[in-house]
């Protein structure tokens, strides 16, 4: 105010503001006093434009806040007040109830008096705290049981049989021993504890057979699902101090079947997994056991629960993952995988009708014949029970109703001519042998999860420096067979007519095609080995032979597991002689009749007689029983002298 220099003024109040540089620089820079006021006027405004803008900012966050603010604290002394007065009647409204419902109860008068302990606790609590909701929760598991609820048993064998017959095809021996079981409880009038265990590969109807037997049963059915459970408080429930306590799967099975005699599945009870958590497989043993668990006690729950009137069974895919104290509980029932044959009748006589029901067509709509069946079977699926044969039945119905609706036609007939315009183009394929003897080529025999197939192992053998090399995707057992039996063959190449440096000269290639097979499992032995000296001696195998067994270093022959899956698949593949391990021989009759009648089984104990059937000639040797190696050499050399 003091200033009367214009230019002065100008000088220090564009010196003292708070602006940019340039903009300074910009009035600095003008000569004309009058243009510089301008241009100083003009950046003044500019920087109040933008001051106004950010008070107006300030303003608002600052109201904005304050309401928050406001709502915050109001809303804590409605809490507050609601506390005070309010809700505790509705509290003890509640409680009256659960006093009621107690009281009412199917339990023992200890039981009683512990839970209405338990209310009485309730009803000192705040309605508002933690520790009110866990007691709710806790007295609402436990009166959600089905506490004295029974459901009227029936056993009756006569009745059981028919259901089984009616809800499944073949099975003959599981059906035996189910209703061996239940003649059992139809003369004790008791449950002896017999836990049955199905075991098979997917699909081949577990789940649907036990289904059958509670229905047989008239029991309510619940299904606990294993899989994946590592966590002891899974079976047996969490503390109700821990957050989020919940009862476990059994207590939650009982509520679930709402009667205390019901028919529970343990479904795959070899996917149970244990770990630091614990061990869920231990928990089941108390379930299970008939002498313990008339009073099983859940950690949730803290009553014991009465499970003696349970009927429990159990289905796996294997037994081998089973812990053994588990095992030792339960009555095996395998459950192999279906022929083609089986799977064509149940096809046609379970799944079609029960699709075409579901679809809602009738076999007037929709007919599919048994030819068309078999090639759904063997271009379409490639497994060991019938799951997706039903899922592609049902792709067919769906299919048809579309074209009902669609295209107004009337009945639909699928053949094989026209199954590619409802499934797509085939999807598997079976590796049929070869139709020449080939040289260092031979037929094995896979067993897989989704049943068996056959696999051609080749060996060729090139110059080099004694390299052995395995390709074809191998498991670790199946390269070790390898190595054993060229270990074998090293062994005994002056047996076998084979120059004995041979491993010095040549590197040998084994080969094992067809990518989609999963190659594990002890039982290629002697295939390659036979596969390995067909190569070194020249001497073609016969092209319809497969064989199946494990080799040791020594050339003897071992058991293998599946026979009836790998010879299915031989027989399908157009095999006529099966070359198997002399312990097997007892498995022959497992096989179904029409492939027994067709293929021929020979029984072996070592890797010499293998070569009689399999190779075309015999290789120049004098002997092909075992014999030891160092003695004959020895003998060789004494003879030379
Ligand atoms: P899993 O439990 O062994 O995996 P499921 O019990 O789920 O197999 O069976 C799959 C389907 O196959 C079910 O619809 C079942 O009815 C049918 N099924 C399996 N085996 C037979 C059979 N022998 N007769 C009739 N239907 C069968």
């Amino acid at each position: 105010m003091n200033i009367n220099d214009v230019e002065e003024f100008i000088d220090v109040v564009a010196g003292n503001i708070f602006v940019k540089q340039e903009d300074k620089m910009e009035v600095l820079s003008e000569c004309d006093i009058h243009k510089r006021m301008i241009k100083l006027i003009e950046i003044m405004n500019n920087e109040s434009q933008i001051m106004k803008i950010e008070f107006e900012i300030a303003a608002r966050v600052k109201e904005e806040m304050d309401r928050h603010q406001k709502e915050y604290y109001l809303r804590e002394q409605v809490k507050a007040i609601n506390e005070e007065l309010g809700d505790k009647d509705g509290l003890q409204s509640d409680c009256d109830e659960y006093r009621s419902k107690i009281s009412k109860l199917n339990v023992t008068d200890e039981v009683k008096e512990k839970l209405l302990k338990d209310v009485d606790k309730l009803s000192k609590m705040s309605n508002m705290s933690a520790d009110g909701t866990v007691m709710r929760n806790y007295l609402d598991t436990v009166l959600e049981l089905p506490w004295g609820v029974y459901t009227k048993d029936r056993i009756s064998v006569k009745h059981a049989k028919k259901i089984l017959d009616d809800e499944h095809f073949g099975l003959k021996d599981v059906k035996e021993r189910i209703t061996e079981f239940l003649a059992v409880k139809q003369i004790t009038k008791e449950y002896n504890g017999t836990i049955l265990c199905l075991v098979g590969p997917p699909g081949v109807g577990k789940t649907s057979v036990a289904k059958s037997i509670a229905k047989a049963m008239n029991k309510n059915y619940v299904r606990i699902s294993l899989g994946g459970i590592r966590d002891e408080a899974e079976i047996r429930g969490h503390r109700k101090t821990y957050v989020g306590a919940m009862p476990g799967r059994i207590v939650n099975a009982i509520k679930q079947a709402k009667s205390m005699n019901a028919f529970i599945l343990l479904d795959e009870i070899d996917k149970l997994c244990s770990d630091y958590k614990g061990d869920p497989s231990s928990a089941l043993l108390e379930v299970l056991d008939s002498e313990q668990n008339f009073s099983f006690r859940d950690n949730f729950l803290e009553i014991p629960l009465d499970l003696s009137n349970v009927v429990f069974v159990t289905t796996a895919n294997s037994l081998d993952t089973i812990s053994r104290p588990l095992l030792d509980r339960m009555e095996v029932i395998n459950i192999s995988s279906y022929t083609l044959q089986e799977k064509i009748e149940i096809a046609m006589n379970y799944l079609v009708p029960k699709q075409r029901k579901k679809h809602g067509l009738d076999t007037k709509n929709l007919k599919i014949s048994r030819d068309a069946i078999r090639d759904v079977v063997n271009y379409y699926t490639k497994e060991a029970g019938v799951r997706n044969l039903e899922r592609s039945i049902a792709e067919i119905c769906r299919k048809t109703a579309k074209n009902m609706v669609e295209n107004d036609v009337k009945s639909i007939n699928v053949t094989p001519l026209n199954l590619e315009k409802y499934l797509g183009k085939r999807k598997f394929f079976f590796t049929d042998v070869e139709n020449t003897d080939e040289i260092g080529v031979a037929n094995g025999l896979a067993w897989t999860s989704v049943g068996g197939d056959t696999l051609q192992i080749e060996t060729n053998i090139v110059p080099g420096s004694g390299k052995v090399e395995l390709t074809g995707k191998l498991g670790d057992v199946m390269k070790e067979s390898a190595v054993a039996a060229i270990s074998y063959v090293r062994a005994n190449c002056h047996k076998l007519g084979i120059a004995s440096d041979f491993y010095k000269k040549f590197d040998i290639h084994v080969h094992v095609p067809e990518g989609a097979v999963p190659k594990d499992g002890p039982s290629a032995g002697i295939t390659i080995a036979t596969s390995v000296i067909s190569a070194l001696t020249k001497i073609p195998v016969k092209h319809n032979v497969a064989m199946t067994g494990e080799i040791t270093i020594r050339g003897r022959v071992l058991a293998i597991g599946g026979l009836k899956e790998k010879s299915i698949a031989a027989h399908r593949a157009g095999v006529d002689t099966i070359i198997i391990p002399k312990h097997n021989e007892v498995d022959i009759e497992d096989v179904p009749e029409i492939v027994r009648n067709e293929v021929k089984f020979v029984t072996v104990e070592n890797i010499g007689e293998v070569l009689s059937v399999a190779l075309t000639d015999k290789p120049v040797v004098k002997d092909y029983k075992f014999v030891d190696v160092e003695s004959e050499v020895v003998e060789e050399v004494r003879i030379k002298q």
